[in-house]
């Protein structure tokens, strides 16, 4: 990945994507502190916009806030870096990843007296668990590995460090011939996927896990509460059990790399019909138009690069 064209922003400065390098002595490459994004940009009706960025600029601003990490720009420039990556890298779609990290002026656990540095670069980026699971749905295991508590691992920060568990679970499933994980927390209950939030319906109504069970409080998830009262459909968010998903009528995942992925198996058991279900279908579409700019109602939700 480091050898190709194009541009990273940097600290400020747009450099060559194959000069944006950093030293081994990096405190976060030892010790895991640093905060992210994902975010995407879709070529919409009125052009390329990036889907929510306020909301993923003021994420990764929490993100470092909880890990105790100052960002030393504006959120107005973190903004505007995105915005240029896309341009710069001349895409019509794609995702853009911010990542706030700590330098290497000095090792040790403490990172004070480290400079805190932030990047965020840009590349075109298909359907993440592919254009098939889009439609057909994607086979999921639950992961013999346990989802952070949110009293080890600060769960609301989309923390670096909080992917090495996600990784495990990942992992895990695919080499079982599964294509994602689901995590359940300390105490059991459904958490999210490895990368995803999860949402299953039942007669109707759609449940996903309150953040209590250690999910991210992801931005598809918030998206899919606004299309959900679109439709004129109830959300209830609460603890749902893993055998709650295996008799579920419908399930899916969200992600802004995953968008709406229906999951048509959890543990080889089928959910509902063990394809895609209709009311998923519905909010998935429905999250399509959102973000190709089809619905005016959200034309706030995309900004232009
Ligand atoms: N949970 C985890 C662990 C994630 O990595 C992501 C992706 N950021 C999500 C949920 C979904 O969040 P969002 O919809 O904001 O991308």
């Amino acid at each position: 990945m480091a050898d190709r064209d194009g541009k990273i922003w940097m600290d400020g400065q747009m450099v060559d994507w194959r000069d944006a390098k950093i030293h081994v002595l990096t405190h976060t490459l030892h010790y895991g502190c640093g905060a992210f994004e994902g975010v995407r940009a879709y070529n919409t009706v009125n052009g390329t916009a990036v889907f929510r960025l306020q909301e993923h600029t003021e994420r990764l601003f929490n993100s470092a806030k909880i890990l105790r990490m100052k960002i030393p720009f504006t959120q107005e420039a973190v903004n505007e870096a995105q915005k240029a990556v896309i341009r710069e890298n001349n895409l019509e779609s794609g995702y853009i990843r911010p990542l706030v990290w700590i330098g290497d002026q000095k090792l040790g656990v403490s990172p004070k007296g480290n400079q805190i540095h932030v990047m965020c670069a840009a590349w075109a980026w298909g359907a993440y668990l592919g254009e098939e699971g889009m439609k057909r749905g994607i086979r999921v295991k639950t992961s013999s590995y346990t989802r952070h508590h949110v009293n080890i691992t600060m769960t609301q920060a989309k923390a670096v460090s909080n992917y090495s568990n996600s990784i495990l679970a990942n992992m895990e499933a695919t080499d079982d011939g599964y294509d994602e994980a689901l995590l359940l927390d300390a105490s059991g209950f459904v958490s999210e996927g490895a990368g995803e939030n999860i949402f299953i319906i039942k007669n109707g109504v759609i449940y996903t896990p309150d953040l209590s069970a250690g999910a991210l409080n992801g931005i598809t998830r918030n998206t899919i509460f606004h299309i959900a009262k679109d439709l004129g459909l109830e959300v209830v968010q609460k603890r749902i059990t893993r055998d709650e998903v295996y008799i579920a009528d419908e399930a899916f995942f969200t992600g802004t790399a995953a968008e709406v992925t229906p999951i048509r198996e959890l543990d080889r058991i089928e959910i509902g019909s063990g394809s895609r279900g209709p009311i998923t279908e519905k909010i998935q579409s429905a999250f399509f138009d959102i973000v190709n700019g089809r619905n005016p109602k959200y034309a706030h939700w995309l900004t232009k690069v």
